[in-house]
């Protein structure tokens, strides 16, 4: 994934101001800022569910939501959007799970109807899945009846059924009981060293310096710190980057 100088207001509220950031393939990179600098609205402007006002967004090489014609970018159809976010996986702070549904038919769902993947297939891939995410007892149970922690490790299951080339977090442990962190961190380790592309935006500071191959400091909208872990977390250089450890960890 690579941003070039990305820039996006909500009306008068300039939020994104000239995001440069590359996370290349297979690296895990961890994303952090105080609230309101701009994360999740970057991770949206990163598979479109937000429009960019300037700037560009490539996975892969390919533009991301917009089609280049001459010097100018043109808004890719909802369709041809939707065709590029299948390749990026993202699991939210909520679940998101579909309460209606077990956790076998919320991981099999997409896959089916999007794809148009046979069943057998879909249960099939589904049940590897759910035993990656250490879960295989509970294809028949539904969200209400599993903890937060197991439902978003179907979450991530869910996104992985699509077979992404990139998978987004937006603090997926921060809405968790403490107890309940540990597990879902586990899950994303485990695919960490699975090879597979991560931004992860979260404030688990044993996670980032464990797993992650790069840490981004945000705040106001811009970068203003880049690093491996240990220059980021450890040896920050900016004032604002250790103002903001000093009150996480
Ligand atoms: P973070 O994830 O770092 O806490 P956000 O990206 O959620 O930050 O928010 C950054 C700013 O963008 C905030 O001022 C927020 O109110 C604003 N914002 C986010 N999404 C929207 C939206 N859909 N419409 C209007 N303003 C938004
Ligand atoms: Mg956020």
């Amino acid at each position: 994934m690579t941003a070039l100088d990305v820039h996006k207001s909500f009306g008068d509220n300039y939020v994104l101001k000239g995001i440069d950031m590359t996370v290349k393939r297979g690296e895990v990179s961890c994303l952090l800022g105080p609230s309101g600098s701009g994360k999740s609205t970057f991770l949206r402007c990163i598979n479109h569910l937000e429009t960019i006002d300037s700037g560009r967004i490539e996975v892969d090489g390919e533009v991301i939501g917009y089609r280049e014609h001459g010097d100018k970018l043109y808004e890719l159809h909802p369709r041809e959007a939707a065709k590029q976010r299948e390749n990026i996986g993202m699991v939210f702070q909520r679940f998101n799970l579909f309460p209606h549904m077990t956790a076998l038919e919320n991981i099999t769902c997409s896959p089916m109807f999007v794809k148009g993947e046979g069943r057998a297939e879909a249960k099939r891939s589904a049940i590897d899945l759910l035993e990656r995410v250490g879960l295989a007892d509970k294809a028949d149970s539904y969200p209400s009846e599993l903890s937060g922690g197991q439902q978003q490790r179907i979450a991530i299951a869910r996104a992985l059924a699509m077979k992404p080339d990139l998978m987004l977090f937006d603090e997926p442990t921060s809405a968790l009981d403490p107890e309940l962190v540990g597990e879902v961190l586990d899950v994303m380790k485990s695919l960490a060293e699975t090879g597979m592309t991560m931004i992860v935006v979260t404030h688990e500071m044993g996670f980032a310096k464990e797993v992650a191959d790069t840490v981004t400091f945000m705040d106001g909208g811009q970068v203003v710190e880049y690093g491996s872990p240990e220059e980021v977390l450890v040896r920050p250089q900016h004032g604002r980057t250790q103002a903001f450890l000093s009150k996480v960890l």
